[in-house]
């Protein structure tokens, strides 16, 4: 993999950069304080071509691929966390699993305004009893006298305050209980018997709404499911696979922004006659910030990389680490795992290096320490994504 950007990313990252740096930053601290992203921002990032990065062309996007893309995540994650997650839900979490698996009526009457920020998304994977363990789902879609009733509860979901559509994940059932196992059923939120809970309060994240989803007798139907009957399971642990990786340039994107605020701050507060990052200690800080900072990103474009190949190459590609073959699941794991360790620890030492200041809202990096911790979290807790990584590792050693 070639490291060096081209003219043609040059411009793109530039003019992204330039794009949030007046459109998006300028209002996090408000969206954070409000815990509400104005829907503009979602149709901004639409037409900045944000959200058709990973679209193929026909259905209106850009397909620029994975490494383009988390180029932008970065950029974007440094302005607005908030913004960050609730477009990634939308278009990432419930779109591109559409994109892949859909059919061309499905996508046709879901993608563009998904895509074009009119209408917003949502998955719903996790339940009350069901988090780690999805394979606890309770939620059923049951035949019932010929019709296919949905009944359950999701909860933790980003946007299901305010989602039109939802992707969920139920057991798929006939009458006489027979199960044919977890199926992914694309759902307008208005229809009858769906209801949603009231935003719930969080640590970080404001800006983003999370909460629940409640399903009472909604009826499904065969054209709902995404993909096939049964393979909801394999088609949530594929989206899962990119939302590590959108995690990772989530995490990469959070320590750039740390960094940019400290290395501010240790220039102009002094203390003891000189700039504080003359002290060792906190020169010490920074040093560590940019190392574990440089570290993820670089396995977030290798792994976007193969990423990229994985895709072209219509999943034949076998990529060799120390002469192992990678495999992507694992990866991507990995990179989460790592990234959001770090970024974690990142966001730490930004607030330790501003001191009491760092404590206060007027000051960047306390929003960012409270939203970081989703990192360790979100698409799977770090305990998960290290057992990914260790059964991976397991099979080679084998
Ligand atoms: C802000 C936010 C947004 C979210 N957005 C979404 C969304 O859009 N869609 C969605 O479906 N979900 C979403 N989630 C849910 C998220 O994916 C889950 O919270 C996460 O997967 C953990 O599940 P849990 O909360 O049930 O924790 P649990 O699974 O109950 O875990 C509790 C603790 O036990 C540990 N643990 C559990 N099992 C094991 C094990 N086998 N071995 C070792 N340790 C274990 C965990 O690592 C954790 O430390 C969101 C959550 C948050 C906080």
């Amino acid at each position: 993999m070639n490291f060096e950007y081209t003219e043609d990313d040059k411009k793109f990252i530039e003019e992204f950069r330039r794009f949030c740096e007046k459109e998006i930053g300028p209002f996090a601290e408000e969206i954070d304080e409000k815990g509400e992203i104005p829907r503009s921002h979602f149709k901004k990032l639409a037409d900045m071509g944000y959200t058709g990065m990973l679209v193929p062309e026909e259905f209106g996007g850009t397909n620029l691929g994975y490494l383009k893309t988390v180029y932008a995540q970065e950029i974007l994650a440094e302005y607005c966390g908030a913004t960050f997650f609730s477009v990634g839900a939308s278009c990432g979490l419930m779109g591109l699993p559409l994109l892949e698996f859909g059919t061309k009526e499905q996508i046709q009457k879901y993608i563009p305004s998904l895509m074009s920020g009119e209408k917003i998304g949502c998955l719903g994977v996790t339940e009350p009893d069901a988090g780690s363990d999805v394979a606890n789902i309770k939620s059923v879609a049951r035949r019932k006298n010929g019709k296919l009733l949905l009944n359950g509860q999701k909860t933790y979901i980003t946007n299901a305050p305010i989602a039109d559509f939802a992707t969920v994940l139920a057991d798929y059932q006939e009458e006489d209980g027979k199960s044919y196992g977890l199926t992914a059923f694309l759902i307008e939120t208005n229809r009858k018997g769906v209801s949603k809970g009231k935003p719930m309060k969080k640590m970080g994240l404001k800006g983003s709404p999370t909460g629940e989803l409640f399903f009472e007798d909604v009826e499904v139907y065969d054209s709902d499911i995404l993909g096939r009957r049964g393979r909801g399971f394999m088609i949530i642990m594929d989206a899962f696979n990119r939302e590590r990786l959108s995690l990772g340039a989530y995490c990469v994107g959070t320590m750039a922004a740390c960094l940019a605020e400290t290395r501010k701050f240790s220039r102009t507060r002094k203390t003891f006659g000189r700039p504080i990052y003359k002290h060792q200690s906190v020169a010490f800080m920074l040093a560590d910030m940019l190392i574990k900072y440089e570290a993820s990103r670089v396995l977030l474009h290798e792994t976007a990389w193969m990423m990229d190949e994985y895709s072209s190459k219509k999943k034949s590609v076998k990529h060799t680490h120390n002469g192992y073959p990678v495999d992507l699941t694992s990866r991507t794991a990995e990179l989460k795992l790592m990234a959001s360790t770090y970024a974690r620890e990142v966001c730490n030492n930004a607030v330790q290096i501003h001191g009491g200041a760092g404590y206060m809202e007027e000051y960047k990096v306390a929003r960012l320490y409270r939203d970081i911790k989703i990192g360790e979290i979100g698409g799977g807790t770090s305990e998960i994504q290290k057992q990914i990584v260790a059964h991976s590792e397991a099979k080679r050693i084998k």
